[in-house]
Order: structure tokens, then sequence, then C-alpha cells
């Protein structure tokens, strides 16, 4: 291939956001990273899915089991004091797994005030840790609350600014997904998004010229991935028998104006518009820990509340609880 090719290849280079309407391409953009957490937490706000992992020494005890590939930004194991330490004299214990070493995989993780003063990281001259990739350059890292006593402060140790890549450590197992997953659940929503209601009127009112190709395109590029599975789709509820994109719990088609409204996340400080449903990423199988959900043909769009119900559920379970909660009011036989 000449240059002038490969140039000409670049340009035409296709994407998932093709055609998308600019509010809908950023919502499936937004599908690749973790979701929003607070300053006090151990977890990035919204990184990327294939981040470093974080996976609790419980659940690591447990047998997590990594994916096939690994974890593309490897991955960190926290350790409550506790956990790590025998109860007197403070040294490592002898049943910590073989398979983790402390500052290249391991960390000590403060949570509570009397761990911090119990294990305080200064008898053992330990650093906070600063790097997700080993070696971690340092032992432990500290989220203990302020409490009303004079003498305390907030403890808050490792990845704490700019120098360490932002706050947080890494994100939640469940979170994780590799680069290629996330590519190709990008497409399969975008595919979705193309068979909601409204879709091809509302990107031509955007000034997208050509719709209709669009969608084609990435029904082909859907194909030649694997993604189109219509069957499959439609026994996971992410469409139904029309081939619509639907919501997973309550079955209604998706409306394209639904995804393009957004959701006022702050409680209380504006007023949510009602006249219009938001439509956000739906997990059909719930978020749990130690299992990757954010993987092809089990994410669909989803209405704001239905997703909020099913969420920690899932939709199986979902159901049941709806028809015990109607059955208990007399709305059902
Ligand atoms: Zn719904």
């Amino acid at each position: 291939m000449t240059d002038k090719n490969n140039s000409k290849a670049k340009n035409t280079r296709l994407s998932y956001k093709l055609g998308l309407p600019a509010a809908i391409a950023r919502k499936v953009e937004k599908t690749g990273q973790t979701r929003g957490a607070e300053k006090d937490t151990v977890y990035q706000n919204r990184v990327l899915r294939s981040s470093t992992v974080l996976i609790p020494m419980s659940s690591w005890k447990a047998g997590v089991v990594p994916p096939l590939e690994g974890f593309e930004n490897g991955y960190i194991v926290l350790a409550h004091p506790e956990e790590y330490f025998s109860d007197s004299p403070p040294t490592s214990k002898s049943d910590l797994p073989k398979d983790l070493q402390l500052g290249e995989n391991l960390l000590v993780f403060y949570e509570t005030r009397s761990q911090w003063i119990r294990y305080h990281p200064s008898k053992y001259g330990w650093h906070p840790a600063n790097s997700r990739m080993p070696p971690l350059g340092g032992q432990y890292l500290a989220r203990v609350p302020d409490t009303t006593s004079r003498e305390d402060s907030l403890e808050r140790h490792g990845y704490i600014d700019s120098d360490t890549g932002g706050q947080g450590a890494g994100i939640r197992i469940y979170e994780y997904a590799s680069k290629t997953e996330i590519e190709a659940t990008k497409y399969q929503l975008s595919f979705l998004v193309w068979r909601t209601e409204g879709i091809i009127d509302m990107a031509r009112e955007e000034g997208r010229s050509n719709p209709e190709e669009c969608q084609a395109r990435i029904e082909e590029k859907c194909q030649e991935m694997g993604l189109n599975d219509l069957k499959l789709l439609q026994q996971n509820r992410i469409i139904d028998s029309e081939g619509r994109t639907v919501c997973p719990l309550c079955l209604k088609p998706i409306l394209a104006q639904e995804l393009a409204s957004r959701v006022e996340q702050a409680e209380g400080r504006n007023v949510p518009d009602l006249t219009v449903t938001t439509a956000n990423l739906f997990h059909v199988k719930e978020l749990r820990a130690g299992v990757y959900n954010h993987y092809r043909y089990n994410l669909g769009w989803g209405h704001h509340h239905c997703n909020a119900a099913a969420r920690d559920w899932g939709v199986e379970r979902t159901l049941q609880w709806m028809e015990e909660v109607l059955k208990n009011n007399q709305r059902m036989n």
C-alpha cells in the first residue's frame, strides 16, 4: 500500500460514532469508562475500564479468576492491616498468599481510625504507594475519615494528586474490560442506538447527511465482528422480536430522544425534566464483585428508573420482587 492509500484508509476509518447525534455519541463513548468515585475512596473517577484493578484480600483468597489474557494494566490486592499482620508482635502474617508481595502487587489499606493508630505505617518505615504498576513505590495507602475529635484529621495517603496520575489507586474488579472488549461493546451499543425509535430523524435534524447509510455501515461492521446475533440479543432482552432496541426490564422500545437526554445527577439542585425519560447503559446481568459484566451481548439501553431498580439484582430477581410487590398490593392475582 502506498502512503497515499494509507492516509486515505485512515481518513475513512470507521468509528462507532459514525452519524450519531453528538449527545448520543458521547453517551456511547462514556460506556468505556468507570463510574464516578468520590475523593475519599480508593477508586479512580471515570477512567478507562481497562485500568489497574483493585482486588480486596478477601476476594483474592476466595479465588478471583483474572481474565484469560490477564489484566491489561495489572492489579493490586488490598489487605487491611488485620489481614496483613498477626496480632502480636507486628510481623507479616505467615499465611499470606505466596503469590503476593508487599509493594509489588499488594498494599496495606487503612480505612478506619483504629487501624491507623494501632498499625501506624511509621512503625514499619513504610511509604504511601504512588504507582499503579510494580514496583508500587510504597507499601500502603490510607483513606481514613476525619472524626469529631480535635486531635484527629483526615488521613489520605497514596494516589492523591496529579503526580500519581490522579485520585484513587484503581477500579473495581467488576468494572474491568479489556480495550478490545470496550471497542466491541461500543460498536454493539451503536448498533442498538440505530435500532431505537426516531434515531434516523434525529440524526438528520442534527445535519447528518445520510443516516441510513451510517446505520448500514455500522450493521456491516458488527456483522464482521460477530456482534449482530439478533436471536441472542432478543434472548438477552436487549431487542424485541421486531429487532427494535428495548429496555431490558420493562421491554418498552427505547426512543432516541431518551438516549439524548441527561438525568440531573445532583439531587435537590435542579428539577429534572419529567416529560422525558432518560435511557442509559444497562447491564443485563447485574454488576457483582468478582464477575466481569461489561462484555458484548450483556449491554443494552434501559430507562434510568428501570436501571436503578435492577442494578443490584439483575432483571430476573427484580421481576420476582416486582411480582411480589404487586401481589401484596392486590394489583395482580
Ligand atoms: Zn424500562
